[in-house]
């Protein structure tokens, strides 16, 4: 059992690109702070678009998540507050896109994150994790320090197949790695109620996976695609934006689920 007063960790993954991963944790990291929860955004993705847009500047880090995965550098060195934000960011920036290899050879090297972050476990509520678009080195660090995923996706025709490759990834880092780790929850993110097809696919879903769809719906709303560029979470840039309101209860809704985890 877990000490009380520790963080849940949550991975936001999915090996397709763009489908809203880093979208949704920066505003469920902003949404979770807004009510009052501590949490610290790890960027796994060597893109850097999660430090960007929590207002970190990727090219000016002077530690990132990548000194510590090579032990370079403890977490607490590391972390950056992002003060507009209300949350605090264990950044990354192209440097990790290098650790893949580095990693290769070395002892432990997919419980270099959960051992790292295990000292700050007790500073925070939620640690969400931002994964690159793959299913690497990167990602198996997340899948091994997680309680959850959650499983960004959109309602398109594919949606179903491209989740097999996570379902499985998923299951063989269950059986062999983390005893811990499920999926917390597909999240159904830029929907749009008017396509048919859309509303197909999300029934599928729910039919598929039951209480593992969130009940929170992201809508597109071209606020939230708006904010990275000042360097803010939607939740921050426009709180009033449907997007935003969408992801503030996705926020309550997480504070809940993990109330029976
Ligand atoms: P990923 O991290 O999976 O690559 P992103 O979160 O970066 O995906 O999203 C991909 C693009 O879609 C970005 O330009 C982002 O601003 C935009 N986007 C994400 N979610 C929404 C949404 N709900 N409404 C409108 N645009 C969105
Ligand atoms: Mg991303």
């Amino acid at each position: 059992m877990e000490q009380s007063g520790t963080a849940k960790i949550f991975c936001v993954a999915n090996q397709k690109g763009g489908v809203g991963k880093t979208t949704t944790t920066v505003n469920l990291a902003a949404g979770l702070a807004k009510i009052g929860q501590r949490v610290l955004m790890v960027d796994l993705d060597p893109q850097g678009n999660a430090t960007m847009g929590s207002g970190v500047d990727k090219r000016a880090m002077e530690l990132s998540v990548y000194d510590v995965l090579l032990e370079s550098s403890t977490v607490a060195e590391a972390v950056v507050k992002a003060d507009k934000c209300g949350y605090d960011v264990l950044g990354a920036n192209r440097e990790l896109a290098g650790a893949e290899i580095e990693l290769v050879g070395l002892e432990r090297r997919d419980q270099r994150l959960k051992t790292a972050l295990a000292e700050v476990a007790s500073q925070y509520d939620f640690i969400l994790i931002d994964c690159p678009p793959s299913l690497s080195m990167l990602t198996l660090n997340g899948l091994c320090c997680a309680h959850g995923v959650i499983v960004p996706m959109q309602c398109e025709y594919f949606a179903l197949e491209g989740l097999t490759d996570l379902v499985n990834t998923i299951k063989q880092v269950h059986a062999n790695l983390n005893r811990d780790l499920q999926i917390i929850g597909l999240l159904r993110v830029m929907f749009d109620p008017r396509i048919t097809l859309q509303m197909q696919v999300s029934d599928q879903l729910k039919a598929h996976f039951g209480d593992k769809v969130f009940d929170s719906v992201i809508p597109r709303n071209v606020r939230l695609a708006e904010a990275p560029s000042y360097g803010l979470p939607g939740v921050v840039f426009d709180p009033n934006a449907k997007g935003s309101q969408a992801f503030l209860a996705f926020a309550s809704e997480m504070v809940q689920r993990i109330k029976t985890m």
